[in-house]
């Protein structure tokens, strides 16, 4: 592993922050940010480093203190302010107890800040409160859960690392981890650092090059052991699979989405889906491919502190035919129900008949491989999905390199199921606000345009994650880092598609199922608009704005049945119709008819699903010019005639709209996106409608 040290940078980091925090707590961020930048030692916020200093007090006494890794922040960005300064003196004592239960350790972490502000410590904290050294670093460093994962392995571990490591076995996380620590260096103190098996490495310093340096030495030595120790063991071949992985992926996806669907018991909102992260690379297609892909799925995740990521074992399903949605189903169904028995099982023999009955029971795999299609991931939000579908490449890798080596073996069921119901692990996964379009996934076509970019927004507020679709690449790569930058990261995703071409439409929702594992809302809303009196009408004008209208919608709506049906659990279909719809105009004749269209093809459609749980429904909005800097390109190419036919400035436009309907308002994109999302959120049992979003326009009434 390289060491990243560099003096040039330490030194602007100290520069940035030394005057207010003081050179040390400087250099402790940029030492903790080359750690956190290193995937084979953290991921997804794993990993915590400390700094021992003073805070000076109100009165001008410099008390000594604990700086440590705050929750929520993560190592590869942190600053100064995101270490959280506790009272040293007072947390060292807790050593002096016999023990210390979660909930009184989580008060004096709490108690014992020295800033009521800051956010909540490390579960890890007392340890680094424990060691008298100034500066501690700790990661889950893969090359060392490579070694300790093996039959024997805190032998490899001892015989890979100097002397000076101490090597301890797997012990339960908090307080006795904390005590075990402490204690063990107690009798070592030449050590410089200490490696605990199934968990990772803690090294230690005086300064803080000391200590990271010291971390790089010790996971480049377990590197150097394994490439020099590994046999040529390969894992076995033992899956050919005709079809390209990402299109198993697209087939299977979707039906394995409905299937890992949870039923709420509510009668409005049935289900409880899962957002999902794919991974089929070629290294963990090996894996998947392979005769230990079975029984090495089964055996635990390389480290305790991942269970609640991936659960304490994935769901292995061997090859099956894919032609058909139901067949899938069927199969995949049965899977994932022996999947949630042996769970039931595991928790009631390890946690423990009193615990285990305290439990509710999440019998669902996260982690699903599929020989031929991958690692299916699952998560209740994009993000969760990618958290643990990143956890699960580093698990194969390490799963492969201990089997080359000997044999995989994984921390005891017991230590597994401890770790997954800590309640301050549990903690991490948060439970959240409600929102109406959570875990859902709406697809919007036209999403770079004004509407469909407002639509886009409103849904991911909503908690939806949108898969926003245009054939204007630049547009929308827009659209979604604002979307992003908004909701949060994976919320949002943007695939090319134009929707005059079937392929591409059927393309577009392929990579949505293998981006998100399906599709719940699909929202028609891709349009242009071409003036000129029927009269006058080209042949070639009225085709391209029924392709897009007419046609781009159908092509949209029947894809999105297609995955909405292979899913298995209802959906809606939202189409953004007109209020031309309802009052049309003069030389609008093509927009009109291609929207009409539209329309009853919605009308029929509604009659066609309901009995598959299908909603179709339709928004009628009258004109919308833009949503914050997204231009509407249908105004754009329309305005100029519509404010002359008028006689007025294409500025007056949207003040003549606002002016002609009964509330005067100005209709916003967002409107429409409101529209979408109370449909779509099952609030009434409606379909087959019409929702004017107009401000009320009485030659626009629906009838
Ligand atoms: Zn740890």
């Amino acid at each position: 592993m390289k060491n990243l040290w560099n003096d040039q940078d330490a030194e602007k980091a100290v520069e940035l922050w030394g005057e207010r925090w003081g050179r040390e707590l400087a250099l402790r961020a940029y030492t903790s940010r080359l750690i956190g930048s290193e995937p084979a030692l953290v991921l997804h916020g794993g990993g915590n480093t400390s700094f021992k200093g003073t805070v000076r007090n109100l009165y001008g006494e410099e008390v000594p203190a604990l700086y440590v890794k705050g929750s929520g922040a993560d190592l590869h960005n942190i600053e100064p302010a995101g270490f959280t300064a506790l009272d040293i003196a007072r947390l060292g004592r807790l050593r002096t107890l016999p023990s210390l239960s979660d909930a009184q350790m989580t008060n004096e972490l709490h108690i014992n800040r020295l800033d009521a502000n800051a956010p909540a410590p490390s579960v890890e904290t007392l340890l680094h409160a424990f060691l008298p050294h100034r500066f501690v670093d700790h990661s889950h460093a893969e090359a060392l859960l490579c070694l300790c994962n093996q039959l024997a392995g805190e032998h490899l571990l001892a015989e890979a690392v100097s002397p000076q490591v101490v090597v301890l076995p797997y012990v339960t996380c908090g307080f006795p981890l904390a005590v075990a620590v402490a204690h063990a260096l107690e009798k070592r103190p030449d050590a410089i650092g200490v490696a605990v098996a199934q968990h990772g490495l803690f090294t230690f310093g005086d300064d803080a090059r000391t200590a990271y340096e010291r971390h790089i030495a010790i996971v480049t030595a377990c590197e150097k052991f394994i490439e020099a120790s590994r046999p040529q063991r390969r894992l076995t071949p033992s899956c050919q699979s005709e079809m390209p992985p990402a299109e198993l992926a697209a087939r299977i996806a979707p039906v394995l989405r409905g299937v890992l669907a949870e039923k709420t018991g509510e009668e409005d909102n049935p289900y409880r889906r899962m957002i999902l992260d794919w991974r089929g690379d070629d290294e963990v297609l090996a894996f998947v491919n392979s005769a230990e892909a079975e029984p090495l799925a089964a055996a635990g995740p390389v480290t305790p502190d991942h269970v609640i990521r991936v659960r304490p074992f994935a769901l292995f399903v061997p090859g099956f035919p894919t032609d058909s949605p139901e067949d899938m189903r069927k199969i995949l169904g049965a899977a994932v129900a022996a999947y949630g028995q042996r769970y039931r099982a595991y928790v009631k023999e390890h946690l423990g008949a009193e615990l285990a009955a305290g439990v509710t029971f999440d019998p669902l795999p996260r982690v699903i491989l599929i020989p031929g299609a991958g690692a299916f991931c699952f998560g209740r939000t994009k993000y969760e999905a990618r958290i643990a579908a990143d956890i699960t490449q580093q698990t194969l890798r390490v799963q492969r390199i201990a089997h080359q080596m000997g044999g995989y073996q994984a921390a005891s069921p017991e230590h597994l199921c401890a770790m997954e119901y800590w309640s301050l692990q549990q903690a991490k996964l948060g439970k959240g606000a409600r929102r109406p379009l959570e875990r859902q996934v709406v697809l919007i076509t036209g999403g770079a345009g004004a509407i469909g970019y407002g639509i886009a927004k409103t849904c991911a507020a909503a908690g939806a994650h949108v898969v926003v679709t245009d054939i204007e690449a630049e547009r929308l790569a827009r659209v979604v880092a604002d979307i992003e930058a908004a909701c949060g990261p994976g919320t949002a995703t943007g695939i090319t598609m134009d929707v005059t071409d079937e392929e591409s439409v059927r393309a577009g929702f392929d990579e949505a199922c293998r981006r998100y594992g399906g599709v719940d809302v699909v929202v028609p809303n891709a349009g242009i608009a071409h003036v000129a009196a029927v009269a006058d009408l080209a042949r070639k004008d009225l085709d391209r704005v029924m392709a897009v209208n007419f046609l781009g919608m159908f092509h949209t709506l029947r894809e999105g049945v297609r995955v909405l049906r292979a899913q298995s659990l209802g959906g809606h279909v939202v189409i953004n119709s007109s209020k031309n719809v309802f009052g049309p105009g003069k030389d609008f004749g093509a927009y009109s008819a291609s929207k009409a269209a539209g329309h009853q093809l919605g009308k029929v459609s509604a009659i066609e699903l309901a009995g598959e749980g299908i909603r179709v429904n339709m928004i009628n909005p009258d004109a919308i010019f833009a949503e914050g800097s997204i231009e509407s390109g249908l105004w754009a190419t329309v305005g100029p005639d519509r404010a002359q036919s008028r006689g007025m400035k294409l500025d007056d436009l949207p003040e003549y709209y606002r002016s002609r309907n009964l509330l005067r308002v100005r209709v916003r994109a967002h409107h429409v996106g409101n529209a979408v999302v109370f449909l779509a959120s099952n609030q009434t049992p409606t379909t087959g409608a019409s929702i004017p979003v107009d401000g009320g326009v009485v030659e626009a009434f629906p009838r």
